[in-house]
């Protein structure tokens, strides 16, 4: 930003005044100061660079021929801070050569000596409404833009509502749309999560924060700025945290300014989130978030949160499409499809793939005696078993009744039994509640197939496969796992 815009239109104009005839100096000096405009002067061209460098003018009327340098050369270092300096050439000697250099330097007008002084005075005059016109017109301009901006980014945001689907990249998105249209360095999206037992807020998506703060920042309701913004539903504009009546505190090494946004995400009256946004940065303006940021951002997280529910619905919809209610493993459907891909890439980049089935012993047995509802808790046990002994890579299933599945995709048959085994020992080791009581608990037994792919297998020949091992495990004796051998 120029200087000019931080000065008030009401001041008078200040004009340097550069020429080294004291008399024309003087004269002129005398004259517009009766006018009422604020005047220095300058006999050389380096005073008057230097005068230019220190304060600001309106316009400068500069003399061509300065004992130093040229008037024009005065006039580009001069341009260099004050881009905008409506600018007066005086000469005595005109020459086609020192006019086109004027008009190189964008001067507003070229005059000769000897000159009538009413006409500089209108030169003046006419060039400072013109400018000033300009100045306005410039920041109408910036106005004008910053709004198309922020009404594009609503609809936007308001068209990503009904395409990405997706909660993270939605999130990201929304982020990334607030830090162009605010200039703001930092802002970050957080939404409640069931963290265990309560509520919490964590951040979903952020631009200008670490990693370790973004996995690690965890906020109760009621908690800090955010927190007391989703307890109480309302915005808050913050201009100097250091002075704020409600949130004063001492700015956090992290932020370069005082002033912050914080507005919640709300879907009707429920919350699901808030945005934070820090570091208002625009070149040489005080960085304070105003009432049409709040207003701005106000509209936008109307926007946003009705696009997150949708996500967060969607997300819960697919969610359920692919697992199994009772043990919350992927279900038998999802365990075809993702067999099916599995395979298909190993058909054509050859790589280890193998798969693991199990099934609880004598678990009809267990079901007769102590009841389904008990059942119930051991198949959920025994998947507990099996989710916490495999790696996020690996997909475990429910593949029927009290069958359970893994596929287990870079992995060899060596591998993929030490897995078995060592979910196998976890089940044995473990004691299952019979509901009658605490001391009756009662030991169960899992047995288990492993079978690793092989060149020219289809899908179907692998699930046969880790399936003639399970029923070799089964009439072995049980409790053990089996491999399958051609
Ligand atoms: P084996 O050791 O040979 O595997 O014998 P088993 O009794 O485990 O096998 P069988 O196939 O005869 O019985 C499986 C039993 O699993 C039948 C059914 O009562 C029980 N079962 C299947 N699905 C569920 C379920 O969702 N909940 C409960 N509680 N039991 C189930
Ligand atoms: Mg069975
Ligand atoms: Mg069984």
């Amino acid at each position: 930003m120029m200087k000019e815009d931080k000065k008030e239109h009401t001041e008078a104009a200040r004009i340097l005044l550069v020429d080294d005839e004291s008399v024309i100096r003087e004269t002129l000096c005398l004259i517009l100061k009766e006018e009422g405009y604020a005047v220095t002067t300058a006999k050389t061209g380096a005073e008057a660079i230097a005068l230019a460098k220190e304060g600001f003018f309106d316009v400068a009327v500069i003399d061509l021929k300065l004992p130093d340098m040229e008037g024009t050369y005065v006039l580009h270092n001069i341009k260099e801070s004050n881009p905008a300096i409506c600018a007066i050439l005086i000469t005595a000697y005109p020459t086609t050569e020192s006019a086109i250099r004027a008009i190189q330097e964008e001067a507003y007008e070229y005059i000769t000596k000897p000159f009538d002084i009413s006409h500089v005075k209108l030169v003046i005059k006419r060039g400072i409404e013109e400018k000033r016109l300009e100045h306005e017109n410039r920041i109408l301009l910036v106005s004008l833009k910053s709004e198309k901006e922020k009404l594009e980014t609503i609809l936007q945001i308001g068209h990503a509502m009904s395409s990405i689907l997706n909660l993270d990249e939605l999130a990201k998105f929304i982020v990334d749309k607030i830090i162009d249209v605010l200039k703001a360095k930092i802002c970050s999206l957080m939404l409640l999560e069931n963290g265990g037992e309560e509520e919490v807020l964590k951040i979903k998506a952020a631009v200008g924060l670490d990693e370790l703060v973004i996995k690690t920042t965890s906020i109760k309701p009621g908690q800090s700025i955010s927190g007391w913004v989703v307890k109480s539903g309302e915005p808050v504009l913050v201009t100097d945290i250091e002075n704020d009546l409600k949130f004063g505190r001492a700015n956090l090494p992290k932020y370069e300014t005082k002033s912050l946004l914080c507005i919640p995400l709300k879907v009707k009256e429920k919350v699901l989130g808030v945005i934070n946004v820090t570091d208002k940065t625009i070149p040489g303006q005080e960085n304070i978030f105003t009432e049409e940021d709040r207003r701005f951002l106000g509209i936008i997280s109307s926007y946003a949160a009705i696009a997150i529910e949708n996500a967060q619905l969607y997300g819960e919809v697919k969610n359920l499409a692919v697992t199994d209610g009772l043990t919350g493993l992927f279900n038998h459907r999802y365990f075809q499809t993702h067999l099916t891909a599995e395979v298909t890439r190993v058909q054509r980049y050859p790589r280890p793939l193998s798969l693991i089935m199990f099934d609880i012993d004598s678990f009809k047995e267990f079901n007769d005696t102590y009841g389904h509802p008990m059942g119930d808790i051991v198949l959920n046990q025994v998947a507990r078993a099996i989710k916490i002994n495999v790696r996020k890579v690996d997909i475990a299933c429910r593949y029927g009744g009290e069958e359970f599945a893994v596929i287990l995709p870079e992995t060899k048959l060596k591998d993929s039994i030490l897995v078995a085994e060592k979910i196998r020992k976890a089940v044995a080791a473990a004691n299952f509640e019979t509901g009658r009581g605490g001391s009756s608990r009662k030991k169960m037994t899992i047995s288990g197939g492993v079978a690793q792919f092989a060149s020219g297998m289809k899908k179907e020949d692998l699930v046969r496969c880790a399936d003639e091992a399970l029923y070799k495990a089964k009439t072995g004796g049980k409790n053990q796992i089996c491999v399958y051998s051609s």
